[in-house]
């Protein structure tokens, strides 16, 4: 850690200076308190039951009181939405309040979303609502109990304070902790509004504080965007493989860590659709469960683009050009994992590629394909049992069959409870459907956190039963299927 204490290096972003953004106060919600909090994180920075309950973290969740001895600080950055560039980005309801050290010596930020308005508010009233807050805090639980990086919620505060959308409703905020809120939109920013020294701030920052070992590279600049290609890649692979749909894709909410940053309309599919798209403001489709790994491709030229001051064109061409390779190797290994299949072999992606026609075609449950099929030994994978035990999620028993004789055919040689340990420990039994986390937001709307607590438990590890709770592994209802959501948050 002797890199923080270094003069040259200041590790607190708030300290990079005003190009990064502005000192702010955020606007304390009306009888704010606790509404819910991560038990498992809370343990994990080091806090107590009792600090979480105290006063003093009630008025930091509440806006009302800095984290001690650091200046609150919204963040300036840009970004692509939808294509487009926008200039006017920046941390519009949320402030950075500061670094919190961990007994490790690991290094949160710790950012308040929904703490009133900053100087990059434009219209919007500063404030996040109890719906779309949730929906974020149980996504990040969801996304970390699946080992698919992610930023985390260490807890929420609910309020007496009005907030108008599409129908009055209850401001709240969230208290986002990862090691970066760095986006790609930051390096856009510098670079579009030409601040090339203040970018190069950035980038050593960013080596400094997240990847000190790259300080010791040829080309610490290019080791860093390569590192942020790899980790997008290995990011996407295992959305792909989950079936998540992020929905928002801009490159304000892609974060410099590869993790999964700014839940807003997204979907862990029902159905397998892969043209599905959750968010209903995307009238194109850009953002459509497919296209994720090219979207992730452009917005990652987009951030090479912003390192042109940086590096040589063809420098950062070259690293580009390996996404697609990183992507390809991370995908066939976390789809082989679902399979429990052991080694790569030629005519693999035939036999993922025949599945996905299947769970298309037949509109199958894709979490609870895969979760059945990880309990199925080898020797019973052709009877009549197993396939009858498929009958509610696939209707055509042919086209099954054949595919399972393929599959039979490919693990044939290998050890059965390798591939079925392998299997389970990749295909999960519970996900975030869409209908739960409504269920858990109208319950929490009217004062009920149990659905809350329940899922909480599941998805934090999801890989397993747990008793009483088994309920939430179900698919939606038709009636519960394909929420509209909004994006009003
Ligand atoms: P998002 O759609 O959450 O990725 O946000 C895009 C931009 O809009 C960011 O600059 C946010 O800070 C800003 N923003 C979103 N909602 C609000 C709000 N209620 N008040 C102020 N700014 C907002
Ligand atoms: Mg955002
Ligand atoms: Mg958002």
């Amino acid at each position: 850690m002797a890199v923080f204490d270094g003069e040259h290096i200041r590790f607190s972003f708030s300290q990079l200076g005003s190009a990064f953004g502005n000192a702010v106060k955020p606007t304390p919600l009306d009888n704010g308190r606790l509404l819910t909090y991560n038990a498992a994180l809370a343990d994990e920075l080091g806090l107590t039951t009792a600090d979480i309950h105290s006063e003093s973290f009630r008025a930091i969740l509440s806006a009302e009181a800095p984290l001690a001895g650091r200046q609150p600080f919204a963040m300036k950055y840009t970004g692509h939405q939808f294509g487009q560039y926008n200039p006017e980005l920046g941390d519009g309801r949320g402030v950075l309040l500061g670094e919190w050290r961990d007994d490790k010596g690991t290094l949160w930020d710790w950012h308040l979303k929904g703490a009133g308005k900053t100087p990059y508010s434009r219209h919007g009233d500063g404030r996040a609502v109890l719906r779309s807050t949730l929906r974020e805090y149980l996504a990040s639980a969801a996304m970390r109990g699946l080992n698919i990086p992610t930023t985390q919620a260490l807890a929420m505060a609910t309020s007496d304070t009005p907030v108008m959308r599409e129908r009055i409703e209850t401001a709240a905020t969230l208290l986002r902790v990862t090691e970066s809120h760095v986006r790609f939109g930051h390096f856009e920013y510098l670079f579009y509004s030409r601040q090339h020294d203040a970018l190069r701030t950035l980038a050593d920052y960013v080596i400094a504080r997240h990847f000190p070992e790259l300080a010791e590279a040829e080309t610490p600049y290019a080791a860093l965007l390569q590192e942020i290609v790899e980790r997008t890649a290995e990011m996407i692979a295992q959305w792909q493989a989950v079936g998540f749909n992020h929905g928002v894709m801009n490159t304000d909410n892609m974060s410099i860590l590869g993790q999964t940053f700014d839940y807003g309309p997204y979907a862990f599919l029902d159905d397998f659709n892969p043209s599905n798209i959750c968010n209903h403001t995307d009238y194109t489709g850009r953002y459509a469960f497919n296209q994720q790994p090219a979207i992730a491709l452009w917005n990652l030229s987009a951030l090479g683009y912003a390192f042109t001051p940086l590096l040589e064109s063809d420098v950062i061409n070259d690293i580009l050009g390996g996404y697609e390779h990183h992507l390809q190797v991370a995908y066939s290994q976390v789809m082989r994992n679902k399979l429990g299949i052991s080694d790569a072999q030629q005519g693999d992606s035939e036999l993922f590629n025949a599945l996905f026609s299947l769970l298309e075609s037949q509109r199958v449950d894709y979490t609870l394909f895969f979760h059945r099929l990880s309990h199925i030994t080898q020797d019973a994978l052709l009877s009549a049992k197993t396939l009858s035990q498929f009958n509610d999620l696939v209707s055509d028993a042919d086209t099954l069959t054949a595919w399972l004789s393929e599959y039979h055919q490919r693990v044939a040689a290998h050890d059965d409870n390798t591939r079925l340990t392998c299997m389970q420990a990749t295909n999960p039994k519970f996900v975030l459907r869409n209908y739960l986390a409504q269920q858990a937001i109208e319950a929490a709307e009217q004062g009920d956190m149990q659905p809350t607590h329940d899922l909480m438990r599941v998805l934090a590890d999801p890989f397993r039963s747990h008793s009483g709770l088994d309920h939430l592994s179900q698919r939606p209802n038709d009636d519960e299927k394909d929420l509209t959501l909004s994006c009003s948050s």
